[in-house]
């Protein structure tokens, strides 16, 4: 039962008289075709009132192989509409299922400022972690609340009466997907550069997601301790990429460090600050909360545990959360002190339990005053990504999609990822989306930390996808229940052993080349010409087999004559599928009957390449 608090005045974020705008169906409207949702060529094909064969001949002159079933993406669908002379644009539908999409307005008196949220980024081994280390470490204030800090993901820090949120992102390539969305959290980066150093891949790769967020950056030189530091290197490498120190007239921030010995540490949050009151960070309280999941995976103990980030509004122990298609009741909140905490207000994060399911690292979640609201809206998730997943078109195992490609059909494999944990799920996922090719594509449509789950088998089975399990095995029940839904599951210890098997399927299933393989060599020792038949050639099979279904070279003084198919071959007076090395037969061929002695039947199929 939801307990209501009295004195709980936060609004809800989905007003009850405009739940959900009506969806409609796509239309053409003044030469603009407006639709919604991805749909199948045939649909659009009715829609645009063009032929289907129209659409399927100018994709083919595109390279892209479509058939009148298959699921368009947006960028296909734009294409087409243009180049049939149509204008095109999606409507996104707004409703309380898609709540990520929800416009929240609040009135300027209900705004209170928030802390800024911070995350630090740089090349490797340029100190992100030491800054990080030494941040959480320095003592700045007198008094800590609570007890030994465990890592979550986030942390707060408070100076001068003021709290900042840091977020630790990892450093690693294959995590790049989660820190770009990492930035949309984030309201402040800090560059770490080493003064030693100087500006390298990651720190560009840095700048241009802050750049791409709209960030502002500021940049921490580090290491000035060390020897061989030159701080206006620094500086001037940047310039480069628009990075201008405010001493030189720019806009940016330069504040010089040392991680290690903790120098100029408190400058630098000062710094933060500062840009902070620029940026006029500011939030409701009184609303329910919504924000993002920062980490989350699967504790032995307690089940699915995650560390949220509050981005507006404000989220109580009992609330209901609905995140990705799961909800659940907060059962315990925590900060990174391990201190319970009873109300978590804007820019917090907190590490709950109580969610059904692990959700993703960037996932969005929603508070909701009553289970049945949560409910509700986690139920129609679950429905909507069904039936989005059901649209896409795939095969459900790895031999399925051999065949499919000889079809020669563009193909989506779709997979379902589920890992140890979520940071091998991200590096999986992002690995394996990177396979994909032009003939092929790859899609994770489920990728999370945990055990493969009867909703993972039913998932699968809609949406056409193999399950692949990193480190996770599946109970006797569950591999049961996939036998039954015919959904594949397999299970891999080694991520290069798992993308080794899909890049070799993709192989399988890219067209393949198709090349010449000779059976067998066949003399001609005499011929036998026989009205109405045609000429028999008596041959001796001087190598290999010849097939009487393969293709045939004569061959005449090495020179190739012609090349046809064999009409009739024989041993003595019966049919024979094929005579081997060594044996006398009888050949014909089709629609050719100058055979003379000593030619050579030459015996050939045509083989595919992976
Ligand atoms: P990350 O890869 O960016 O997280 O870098 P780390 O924090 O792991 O630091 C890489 C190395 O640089 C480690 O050996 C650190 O001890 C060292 N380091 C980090 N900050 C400083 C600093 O301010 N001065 C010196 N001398 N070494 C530092």
């Amino acid at each position: 039962m939801a307990k209501f608090n009295k004195n709980d005045n936060r609004r809800s974020n989905i007003p009850s008289s405009n739940s959900s705008n009506k969806k409609e169906g796509p239309k053409v409207s003044n030469g603009v075709f407006v639709y919604n949702k991805e749909m199948t060529l045939g649909e659009l094909s009715k829609q645009l009132n063009i032929p289907a064969s129209n659409i399927i001949k100018f994709l083919f002159m595109n390279k892209k192989m479509v058939t009148i079933n298959q699921t368009l993406d947006d960028d296909t669908i734009g294409e087409i509409c243009l180049e049939f002379g149509y204008d095109f644009k999606k409507e996104k539908i707004v409703s309380e299922e898609n709540f990520e999409e929800l416009d929240i307005v609040d009135k300027p008196e209900d705004l209170l400022p928030r802390p800024p949220v911070v995350t630090i980024m740089g090349h490797v081994d340029h100190g992100k972690t030491t800054l990080i280390d030494a941040i959480r470490n320095s003592n700045l204030v007198a008094k800590e609340v609570g007890g030994i800090s465990q890592a979550i993901g986030a942390y707060q820090k408070e100076i001068d009466g003021q709290k900042i949120t840091f977020l630790d992102t990892p450093g690693h390539e294959a995590f790049t997907a989660m820190r770009s969305r990492g930035a949309s959290v984030t309201d402040i980066v800090v560059l770490v550069v080493a003064a030693d150093d100087g500006v390298m891949p990651q720190t560009i790769e840095a700048i241009d997601h802050a750049k791409a967020a709209n960030v502002p950056i500021i940049v921490a030189v580090n290491k000035i301790d060390k020897e061989g530091a030159n701080t206006e290197k620094i500086r001037n490498e940047l310039m480069a990429y628009d990075i201008i120190p405010e001493e030189y007239g720019g806009d940016t921030i330069f504040c010089d460090i040392s991680a290690k010995k903790q120098i100029g540490i408190k400058q630098l949050l000062e710094a933060i600050l500062v840009t902070a009151e620029i940026l006029e960070l500011k939030a409701n309280p009184n609303r329910f909360a919504i924000g993002t999941v920062i980490e989350a995976n699967l504790d032995k103990g307690e089940g699915p545990k995650a560390t949220l980030l509050v981005q507006n509004g404000t989220l109580s122990f009992q609330d209901y959360v609905v995140v990705g298609t799961a909800y659940g009741k907060i059962r315990r909140m925590s900060n990174e002190h391990r201190a319970t905490l009873k109300v978590a207000t804007p820019s917090t994060p907190v590490s709950v339990i109580g969610l059904s399911e692990v959700p993703n690292a960037g996932d969005k979640f929603m508070a909701f005053p009553t289970e049945r609201q949560a409910r509700d809206i986690a139920f129609k998730r679950a429905l909507a990504k069904k039936e989005e997943t059901q649209n896409a078109t795939s095969a459900r195992s790895l031999d399925d999609l051999y065949n499919r490609i000889h079809e020669g059909e563009v193909q989506d494999i779709n997979v379902i990822l589920k890992c140890d944990t979520n940071g091998s799920a991200e590096a999986i996922k992002a690995s394996l989306e990177k396979l994909s090719n032009d003939q092929v594509h790859i899609k994770v449509i489920h990728a999370s930390a945990g055990a493969i789950t009867e909703s993972d088998i039913m998932l699968a089975s809609a949406g056409n996808a193999i399950i692949y399990g990193f480190n996770v095995r599946p109970s006797s029940m569950i591999s049961q229940k996939a036998e039954q839904e015919k959904v594949e599951i397999r299970l891999y210890q080694i991520i290069y052993d798992l993308l080794n098997e899909m890049q070799d399927a993709m192989k399988g299933m890219l067209k393949k080349e198709k090349v010449e393989q000779v059976t067998g060599q066949a003399e001609v020792r005499t011929t036998i010409k026989i009205s109405k038949v045609g000429t028999i050639a008596g041959c001796y099979i001087t190598s290999g087999t010849i097939k009487a279904n393969s293709m045939i070279r004569l061959l005449r003084n090495g020179v190739i004559t012609y090349t046809g198919k064999i009409a009739s071959l024989k041993r003595f007076k019966d049919d024979a599928k094929e005579v081997r090395e060594g044996f006398e037969c009888g050949i014909s061929i089709e629609n050719f009957n100058d055979i003379k002695e000593m030619d050579i039947i030459e015996g050939y199929e045509m083989v595919e390449k992976a």
